[in-house]
C-alpha cells in the first residue's frame, strides 16, 4: 500500500472530497494548504493577513507561507500522508522533495484526478462548504442529507469567497499555467498514475483506492 501520496488536479476536480473519505479510511494524514491556509486568514494570525489577499484573488500565496504551515505538520505524520493541494508549482514540488529525502520518506505516488475544464466551472460554482470541518457538497451532485447543514458535523454549509464565477476562473489560469506542468514532473519521476475524475464520487474514489493498493512502478502514462 502506498502512504505517502500527493493528489493533484485542478481546483473542482474532487481533490479535497476524495483525500477526506480516503485519508479516513486508510488512516493517512490529511493535509490540504487550502484549508490550512483558511485557518490561518480565520484565526487572524500574521501569515493568515499576508495569505489572504493572495486567495481572494486566486492566485498562489506565496511558497515561504505555504511552506510554513505545511512543514511544520507534515514533519509529524511524515511516514503515511496524502497532500491534497500542494505541491502547486515546481519550486513547492523541488521543496517537497528535499525535504522528505532528507527524512528518507520519498514519495511513492501521484494520484492526477483528470476532469475535463468544461465541467471544472460548474462543479466549483456549485460547491458548497461547512464552515466547521471544511467538507464540500454540491449543490446537485453531492448535496447533504438537510439543506444547507453537514452530514459529519451539522456545521453551517456556506460558498467560498474564491468559488465565485471571477474568481473561479483566475484559479483556472493559474493552474494550467504554475500546476500542470507538474504532471510532466511527476510522470518523469515514474510516480504519477492518472485517474479519470468525470465520474461519480464513489467511483471515482474506488479507482484512486485501487490506485493506493497497486504494487510494483506505477506505469508511466503515454506522452501524448
Ligand atoms: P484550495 O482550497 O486548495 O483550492 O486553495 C485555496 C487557495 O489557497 C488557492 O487558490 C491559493 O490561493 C491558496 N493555496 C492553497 N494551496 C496552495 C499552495 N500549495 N501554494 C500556493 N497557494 C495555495
Amino acid at each position: 500500500m502506498r502512504r505517502r501520496v500527493v493528489l493533484l488536479g485542478a481546483p473542482g476536480a474532487g481533490k479535497g472530497t476524495q483525500a477526506q473519505r480516503l485519508a479516513e479510511s486508510e488512516r493517512l494524514l490529511h493535509l490540504s494548504t487550502g484549508d490550512l491556509l483558511r485557518a490561518a486568514v480565520k484565526a487572524g494570525t500574521d501569515l493568515g493577513k499576508q495569505a489572504r489577499a493572495h486567495m481572494e484573488a486566486g492566485q498562489l500565496v506565496p511558497d515561504d507561507l505555504v511552506f510554513q504551515v505545511l512543514f511544520e505538520r507534515l514533519r509529524a505524520g511524515a511516514d503515511a500522508f496524502l497532500l491534497d493541494g500542494f505541491p502547486r508549482n515546481r519550486a513547492q514540488a523541488e521543496e517537497l522533495d528535499r525535504r522528505l529525502a532528507a527524512a528518507g520518506t520519498p514519495l511513492d505516488l501521484v494520484l492526477d484526478i483528470e476532469v475535463p475544464d468544461a465541467r471544472l466551472v460548474g462543479r466549483l460554482t456549485g460547491r458548497r462548504t461547512c464552515k466547521g470541518c471544511g467538507r464540500n457538497y454540491h449543490v446537485e451532485f453531492l448535496p447533504p442529507r438537510r439543506s444547507g447543514s453537514c452530514d459529519a458535523c451539522g456545521g453551517e454549509l456556506h460558498q467560498r469567497a474564491d468559488d465565485s464565477p471571477h474568481v473561479v476562473a483566475e484559479r483556472l489560469s493559474v493552474y494550467h499555467e504554475l500546476t500542470e506542468p507538474l504532471k510532466a514532473y511527476y510522470r518523469d519521476a515514474g510516480l504519477l498514475l492518472t485517474i479519470d475524475g468525470d465520474r461519480p464520487v464513489a467511483e471515482v474514489g474506488r479507482a484512486l483506492l485501487d490506485g493506493l493498493k497497486q504494487d510494483g512502478r506505477v506505469q508511466p502514462a503515454r506522452r501524448g
